[in-house]
């Protein structure tokens, strides 16, 4: 099997290295509230200075400024931060192509890091325009790619910039691509896939991908509600999705291993509790918010038993503290399982934000960075960014 060029084989010594990193994080009152995504490319960067490397340029997007220039999207956010995790300065500079960028970055010191103002100010990065890519490009010798969380986008960062440079894999991207295929390829078993979430629409691919490789799967969340209502059960007013009805019913009728709950807490509103109730049938009037114990017991003795798990999408809308409870059991369930010699993954922007809700993120085996990019992976589709990296 081809496999990603790794930065372990790569010629750093002396070299100007570009390395695109995800430092994509959530700001709250202009501040860093999750400083995770920094945290994760530690390795990579470190290893490039270990290695002699003459220049370490960082390029990242944040947020969605639409290739305009908007203050509320600067990347100088995230210097502070990174000093104090590099333990060393780093030079910011107000944009990232340019002659200014590059003059500049040739007057700083060997084995210096700086970091570039958001790629995303220029349009050209998500166009993944040439000649764009090409001034990227001219401002090093090697370029690194750590930013799995964008690899399933081909941007210039991502993809463009890889036919102008030598183009390796960091630490962050390998570890990725690591677990996220050995669910795919070699799950020890069994191997349990845990799906909630919204939506079934956004899930029916990764949905139909998990049926196949996952020995057992346990649907949780809103997303349990259109599969329901195709069963013929009553939802009440819970969130549902008409047009996915016709292939719930038939994915619920041919697949055995898939889980329904079989109880629910409910509420008046899916914002402010009323008083816990728990039921098998729902009311007209009320909203299933979360997965109810008996489904919770069940689910989590199915996960204890389990190899390998792999859990995207909350059981509920864990957002509200009455309603997370479903979802702070079966995270529990998972770390306990990992404890015992289970392998775990979570992967999804709010199925991160849970676990780490839930307090066991250091137990699971693996975290991943990537939202969107890593549903994408497991549905097995070719992420772009990743095959710019291909071993030939
Ligand atoms: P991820 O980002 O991990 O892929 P999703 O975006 O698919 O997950 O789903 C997360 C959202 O699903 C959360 O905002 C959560 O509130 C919502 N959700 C989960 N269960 C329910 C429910 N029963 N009713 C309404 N929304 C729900
Ligand atoms: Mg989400």
């Amino acid at each position: 099997m081809k496999s990603v060029k790794s930065i372990l084989k790569a010629d750093i010594k002396g070299k100007r290295v570009l390395v695109r990193v995800d430092f994509n994080v959530p700001i709250k009152e202009k501040k860093i509230s999750d400083n995770t995504r920094i945290l994760a490319h530690g390795e990579t960067i470190n290893y490039i200075l270990e290695k002699g490397a003459k220049k370490v340029i960082l390029i990242s997007h944040l947020g969605r400024p639409k290739g305009k220039i908007k203050p509320e999207f600067s990347l100088k956010i995230v210097c502070g931060e990174l000093k104090k995790i590099l333990a060393r300065d780093i030079t910011f500079f107000n944009d990232c192509v340019g002659d200014e960028v590059k003059n500049g970055i040739s007057k700083l010191q060997d084995n210096s890091v700086c970091l570039l103002e958001n790629l995303r100010f220029h349009p050209e990065e998500e166009k993944n325009d040439e000649s764009f890519s090409k001034e990227l490009a001219e401002l090093a010798d090697l370029f690194v790619q750590d930013a799995f969380a964008v690899s399933h986008r081909a941007h210039a960062s991502t993809v463009g910039v890889t036919k102008f440079l030598p183009s390796v894999a960091g630490f962050l991207l390998m570890k990725e691509v690591k677990y996220l295929s050995e669910l795919l390829l070699n799950p020890v078993r069994p191997f349990v896939a845990v799906l909630g979430g919204a939506k079934v629409s956004t899930k029916i691919s990764v949905m139909s991908k998990l049926l196949k490789k996952a020995d057992i799967l346990l649907v949780g969340g809103a997303m349990s509600y259109t599969f329901l209502k195709a069963l013929g059960q009553n939802i009440g007013s819970s969130l549902y999705e008409e047009d996915f009805i016709g292939n719930a019913k038939e994915t619920a009728d041919v697949c055995k291993n898939l889980f329904l709950p079989e109880d629910h807490v409910i509420s008046k509103s899916p914002e402010k509790p009323d008083g816990e109730r728990v039921v098998k049938s729902i009311p007209d009037g009320f909203f299933g918010v979360d997965i109810g114990p008996e489904t919770v017991s069940k689910y989590s003795s199915i996960i204890k038993r389990a190899k390998t798990i792999f859990w995207n999408g909350p059981m509920g809308i864990f957002e509200v503290d009455d309603f997370s409870k479903g979802t702070q059991k079966i995270a529990e369930a998972i770390a306990e399982a990992t404890t015992a010699g289970a392998i775990s993954v979570a992967g999804g922007g709010d199925s991160v934000a849970a676990v780490k809700k839930a307090g066991v993120s250091g137990k699971f085996s693996h975290i991943s960075t990537g939202g969107g990019a890593s549903l994408e992976f497991v549905e097995g589709k070719t992420l772009p960014g990743i095959e710019a990296l291909m071993e030939e």
